[in-house]
């Protein structure tokens, strides 16, 4: 069976710790691959061998580090299919989304490609007398980035493109569920001509991202996943004195207004509810139609188009709407909560308790749920399901449905469904939410604007992506200079005036 090692200085290399790891296929609940899990001491010799390219990397000017991305990039667009194949077969998205997975950290990559504008700098003339004040971007050395499963292309990307466009070297430590996307990634990136050791892949558990958390070395650590995690990462991180961005779960809400135009909702809820399974920190989980006749309406929409969507596995065709989750743990917490919605007193309006998939009896396949009538102390409202069930929170009124949002403890995305711009701007100002759509369920930023979420969906000041990239990558210094000709036009006097 194939064994995945990790990515160390520019080539593959076999696990030492003796522990592995089993990689699935979700759609046959198969063990296909293992992978290795790195010791304390495998952690540190990574990051040790990247402290040690990095001086050099940084040093190098910032439009030659450019051209290497853009190298990069064209290596992505180049094994594009590969790459989505080898994502669907562990992760089990479909081709369509395993390739978008791929493209939307490419973006990243090409918004990287203009790290020189990005670190450029200030500078003023004349603060005082023959003096004058800069101010540069410099990296941090080496720093750390901790991904999840459910983009295995994208998210390692965000974390991975903006560290090394900066002049960092990068520790990185993805999902142990599907690892075989970041460790090609890597590898093209090192076609590109990315020296040895500034991009070091770690494959691993809890003891390789504690290992990572304590070292020394590591600057900054960029982390997304899931909430609990995420806090436990950001405490651990800054406790050390490090840098941390972390990014956590989400209960995304759809707010439908009366006016809005129904078909076109339903639409965007069956895409956004149900697509990759539910898997995805935008997923919209939570339906909340404004009045009676608003939610009746939507309901009787979204039944058929529900009960339509094709789940299969991503080789069934490209006409396949989702597929299997990523483990049996998953599925059967997923299951799990339906059941409680059930028992909770929630109308479960399209059941697919019973759901099977003939030749795929034991993969992690899960029919897709509608449940109406949910209250906010329901579990399936409280919890992150992560899977493919939409709840529907009937409100009263517009400020019943904005309160409901504000109230959530998790603010990553949102959306309104409505033709009012009163309503539409009032509800894009007042939010308590990261990320908002108006009209577009899934408000996704494009990778020159950033991506976070606010409450427990993010931890730290930085979002990821855009400016904000840059700016968590890189420290600023700031350099005062006088010249003894200054000091010849009186530059004492000014001096002292200006402390
Ligand atoms: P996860 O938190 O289980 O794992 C994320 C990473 O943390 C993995 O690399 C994993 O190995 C590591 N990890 C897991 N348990 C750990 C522990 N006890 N100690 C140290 N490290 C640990 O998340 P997941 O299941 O891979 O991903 C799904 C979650 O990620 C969902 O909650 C989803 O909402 C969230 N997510 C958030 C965003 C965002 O931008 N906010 C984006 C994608 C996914």
């Amino acid at each position: 069976m194939e064994e995945l090692g990790h990515y160390i200085n520019g080539k593959r290399i076999a696990g030492a710790s003796g522990r592995l790891g089993d990689v699935y296929n979700p759609a046959t609940g198969e063990v296909e691959r293992k992978v290795a899990l790195a010791s304390t001491a495998e952690v540190d010799a990574a990051v040790a061998a990247a402290a040690k390219a990095q001086p050099a990397w940084a040093a190098t000017n910032p439009q030659r580090r450019g051209r290497v991305i853009m190298k990069f990039v064209q290596l992505l667009e180049r094994d594009m299919d590969k790459l989505a194949v080898a994502l669907s077969r562990e992760h089990g998205k479909t081709l369509p989304d395993a390739r978008g997975d791929v493209q939307r950290g490419l973006e990243v990559m090409e918004y990287c490609i203009g790290a020189p504008q990005m670190l450029k700098g200030e500078f003023t003339d004349n603060a005082g007398p023959g003096i004058d004040m800069y101010s540069m971007r410099q990296p941090l050395g080496v720093v750390a980035g901790i991904s999840p499963f459910n983009f295995p292309a994208m998210i390692p990307m965000w974390e991975f493109g903006p560290a090394i466009a900066s002049g960092n070297a990068m520790v990185l430590k993805p999902s142990e569920r599907d690892p075989s996307v970041p460790l090609m990634l890597a590898e093209l990136f090192s076609e590109a001509g990315l020296p040895d050791g500034i991009l070091q892949v770690v494959n691993g558990d809890k003891e390789a991202v504690d290992a990572l958390l304590d070292n020394e070395t590591i600057q900054a650590v960029g982390f997304v996943g899931s909430t609990p995690i995420a806090q436990y990462i950001y405490s651990r991180a800054t406790a050390n004195g490090k840098r941390a961005q972390c990014f956590g779960g989400a209960k995304n809400h759809m707010i439908i207004m009366p006016d809005a135009d129904m078909d076109q909702a339903a639409d965007a809820l069956v895409g956004a509810g149900f697509g990759a399974a539910g898997e995805r920190c935008m997923a919209i989980s939570v339906a909340v139609p404004v009045g009676e006749e608003t939610a009746d309406k939507l309901i009787e929409k979204l039944v058929p188009r529900i009960e339509k969507l094709k789940v299969a596995p991503y080789t069934a065709g490209d006409d396949v709407d989702y597929g299997p989750v990523i483990t049996a743990a998953a599925k059967e917490k997923i299951l799990g909560l339906i059941e409680s919605g059930v028992k909770q007193g929630a109308k479960l309006v399209v059941d697919n308790r019973d759901f099977t998939l003939q030749g795929y009896e034991n993969g992690y396949f899960v029919g897709p749920h509608l449940f109406d009538n949910v209250t906010p102390d329901m579990d399936i409202y409280k919890e992150e399901i992560f899977g493919p069930v939409l709840s529907t929170v009937r409100a009263e009124s517009y400020d019943e449905a904005v309160d409901l949002v504000m109230k959530n403890q998790y603010g990553n995305g949102t959306a309104i469904f409505t033709r009012d711009g009163d309503a539409a701007r009032d509800f894009a100002s007042r939010i308590n939410v990261g990320m908002v759509g108006i009209n577009v369920p899934i408000p996704v930023p494009l990778a020159y604007h950033t991506f976070g979420g606010w409450k427990k969906s993010g931890f730290g000041d930085l979002n990821q992506d855009g400016p904000d990239g840059f700016r968590f990558y890189t420290r600023t210094k700031t350099v005062t200079s006088r010249w003894p000709s200054g000091l010849k036009e009186g530059g004492e006097f000014h001096f002292k005036a200006m402390d």
